[in-house]
């Protein structure tokens, strides 16, 4: 091998080792970082949102990085072989890619259709264990669909018939305090009863039939598993509109200006009323929004919280 030929290895072999250290040592930091964030928080339900929206992608740039650093390391094996010509360098780069692509491939499997099962036990650990109620250090019960509709307010009410968002109560037997949490469909993966695997999500939510004061509506949510495809569709009525007393909000033009803008991808509501109330909405869709306030009466929700 000639001198700079030589060099050229001599350097190649120094950069992808230190470059495999850099990988696998960010690699390490990503996860760090990520756990040391999530065991940080106190709450479980901050706990469920963090981890529903991060820990999956977490994983996947931990393992495009090890893939990498497996790659640059493969890159300075048998370097005495290389005395026997420079074809084998070549040789090698080929094998390594091949080795680090099937890590990358085989990983990215494993994130996308094992690990959201692990992650659905995880979360549902995280949702259904006992709230402590904060005065008295008293275990809090979690009320039925049936029992929460009396603590939660008509807008919540609203959310719950018209969205896939689901709203836990929890109640303190003794003081009656409760608690209210928000989930959100879009999060929340279900066990697609066709693979079994936790990769069913809501992908669209639509309103077949719009309620009425005198007839009922309908909502379809569609459902589409990520691994096995299947795709679900669930209808659900939607209760007439309350009755002729009090003022029906209008669907309001700006929502309804927005719905016809694609680029939107989160929506934020903040309701005044008169006495200085303020009340906070988050849609993912610009046709939640419009469905919502289409549903919305200001005059029958509980300001109290
Ligand atoms: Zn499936």
């Amino acid at each position: 091998m000639s001198e700079s030929l030589q060099n050229f290895v001599d350097l190649w072999h120094v950069s992808m080792f230190y470059g495999s250290l850099v990988a696998l040592l960010a690699a390490i930091i990503v996860l760090v970082i990520y756990y040391a964030q999530y065991l940080g928080l106190k709450n479980l339900k901050e706990k469920y949102d963090f981890a529903s929206l991060n820990e999956i992608k977490k994983h996947r740039t931990m393992h495009i990085l090890l893939a990498i650093a497996l790659g640059m390391y493969l890159n300075t094996l048998r370097p005495d072989l290389l005395e026997k010509g420079f074809v084998l360098f070549f040789i090698r780069l080929s094998v390594t890619i091949v080795a680090a692509t099937i890590y990358g491939y085989v990983a990215s499997l494993v994130m996308k259709f094992y690990y959201p099962t692990k992650l659905a036990k995880k979360l549902n650990r995280l949702r259904y264990t006992p709230r402590i109620h904060e005065a008295s250090g008293n275990k809090m019960k979690l009320l039925s669909e049936e029992e929460e509709d009396a603590y939660l307010d008509e807008g919540q009410q609203a959310e719950e018939d018209a969205f896939a968002v689901d709203y836990d109560v929890w109640i303190d037997a003794e003081s009656g305090d409760t608690k209210v949490e928000k989930y959100m469909g879009y999060l929340t993966a279900l066990e697609c009863d066709r693979c079994g695997f936790y990769t069913l999500k809501v992908e669209k939510e639509e309103i077949e039939k719009v309620a009425t004061e005198f007839e009922e509506g309908e909502l379809v949510t569609h459902y589409k598993c990520s691994y096995c495809n299947r795709i679900k569709r669930q209808s659900k009525v939607i209760g007439k509109k309350g009755g002729s007393s009090g003022a029906k909000t209008e669907t309001p033009e700006f929502v309804e200006q927005i719905a016809t803008t694609s680029s939107v991808t989160h929506i934020h509501v903040e309701v005044h009323g008169s006495n200085g109330e303020v009340l906070n909405y988050e849609f993912q869709t610009t046709h939640q929004a419009e469905t919502f306030f289409r549903e919305f009466d200001f005059s029958k929700v509980d300001h109290s919280r």
